[in-house]
C-alpha cells in the first residue's frame, strides 16, 4: 500500500471489514470455545465479542454466552442485561431454556447472545449445593436449544477466576481459547490455568483441549511486546494464531457505544486484526485434521 494516504488505507480496511469478498468456511462440526484466563483485563471479553462479530459478518452463525456477572460481553453486543432479564443465570438454574434467554444482537442477524445479569454474581456460591454443579451449563446446552439457534460457533466468555462458572464452561466446551496480553506478567498464572484445564480433562471432560491462543494488546513500540510474543510462540507453537491484536484506542472505545469495534470503526486496525484472527480460526475449523487433534 505504498503511496496510499492514511485515509485511503483506512477506507480500504473498512471495505474489507464491511464487504467481505467470500464467506468464511463453516466448521466441519459445531465448535464451542471457552474463552478463559483467570487474569482480568487480558482481552477475554473483547476477543469473544469481536471474533464473534467478525464471523457473523462473514456468514457464520455465532452464539456468545456471557458467563461473567459483569455482563461486559452483553454490553459490547448491545444486549439488555438489567437484573431480571432472562439470562444465563436462569438457564443455569434450569428456569428458562437457553434458547429463550438468547437474543439477536443488533450488530448482525447471525449473532446471538445469552446475556449475563448481576444475578449471576450469586451463582458461584448457589451452585455449590446443587447437583451436578459443574455440569449445569452443559445441561443447559441441550441439543434442542442449540438446534433452535443453530450456531456454527459458540464462545463462552468467562469471568476472571477459575471458580465454578469457569469450570462449567470447561465442562460444556471442547476447546479452550486463551487470550494472552503482550505484557510483562503475561505468562504468570498461565501454568495455574493449564493445571486447571488438566484437572477438568482428568475428571470432568476428557475432550477438553487448548485449541487457540491469541496475543492481544500488542504495542509495536516496545521491545517487551516482541519478547512476550516470541516466548509464547516458543511455548505453544501453532496453537497461537498468526494474527496479533494491536493495542488500539478504538477497540477500547467501542463497548462504551454498545458496539463491537467492527461496527464502531470498521476502518480501524483493531477491526481488521479481529477480522483476520476470525478468518484464521474459521480456516482452521474447516480443516478437519486440525480440529480432530
Ligand atoms: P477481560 O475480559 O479479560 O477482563 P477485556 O476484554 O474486558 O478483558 O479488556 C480489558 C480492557 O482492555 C477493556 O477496557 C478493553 O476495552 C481494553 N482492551 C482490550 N483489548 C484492547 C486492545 N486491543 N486495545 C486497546 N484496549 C483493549
Ligand atoms: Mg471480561
Amino acid at each position: 500500500m505504498t503511496g496510499w494516504t492514511p485515509i485511503a488505507e483506512e477506507a480500504e480496511r473498512a471495505t474489507r471489514v464491511l464487504h467481505p469478498s467470500a464467506p468464511f468456511p463453516r466448521p466441519t462440526r459445531r465448535r464451542m470455545l471457552t474463552v478463559a484466563n483467570q487474569k482480568g483485563g487480558v482481552g477475554k471479553t473483547t476477543s469473544a465479542v469481536n471474533l464473534a462479530a467478525a464471523m457473523a459478518l462473514n456468514g457464520l452463525r455465532v452464539l456468545v454466552i456471557d458467563l461473567d456477572p459483569q455482563g461486559n460481553a452483553s454490553t459490547a453486543l448491545g444486549v439488555e442485561h438489567r437484573s431480571g432479564t432472562p439470562s444465563i443465570y436462569e438457564a443455569l438454574l434450569g428456569e428458562v431454556s437457553l434458547a429463550d434467554a438468547a437474543v439477536v444482537s443488533d450488530q448482525s442477524h447471525n449473532l446471538y447472545c445469552v446475556p449475563a445479569t448481576i444475578d449471576l454474581a450469586g451463582a458461584e456460591i448457589e451452585l455449590v449445593s446443587m447437583t451436578a454443579r459443574e455440569a449445569r451449563l452443559k445441561e443447559a446446552l441441550t441439543a434442542e436449544a442449540l438446534d433452535q439457534i443453530s450456531p456454527d460457533y459458540v464462545f463462552i466468555d468467562c469471568p476472571p477466576s477459575l471458580g465454578l462458572l469457569t469450570v462449567n464452561a470447561m465442562v460444556a466446551a471442547e476447546e479452550v481459547f486463551i487470550p494472552i496480553q503482550c505484557e510483562y506478567y503475561a505468562l504468570e498464572g498461565l501454568s495455574q490455568l493449564l493445571n486447571n484445564i488438566e484437572l477438568v480433562q482428568g475428571h470432568l471432560n476428557r475432550n477438553l483441549w487448548v485449541s487457540t491462543i491469541l496475543l492481544t494488546m500488542y504495542d509495536g513500540r516496545t521491545k517487551l511486546a516482541d519478547q512476550v510474543t516470541a516466548e509464547v510462540r516458543r511455548h505453544f507453537g501453532d496453537t497461537v494464531l498468526k494474527t496479533v491484536i494491536p493495542r488500539s484506542v478504538k477497540v477500547s472505545e467501542a463497548p462504551g457505544f454498545g458496539q463491537t469495534v467492527l461496527a464502531y470503526d470498521p476502518g480501524s486496525r483493531g477491526a481488521l486484526s479481529y477480522l483476520d484472527a476470525a478468518r484464521e480460526m474459521a480456516e482452521r475449523g474447516a480443516a478437519k485434521e486440525e480440529v480432530a487433534k
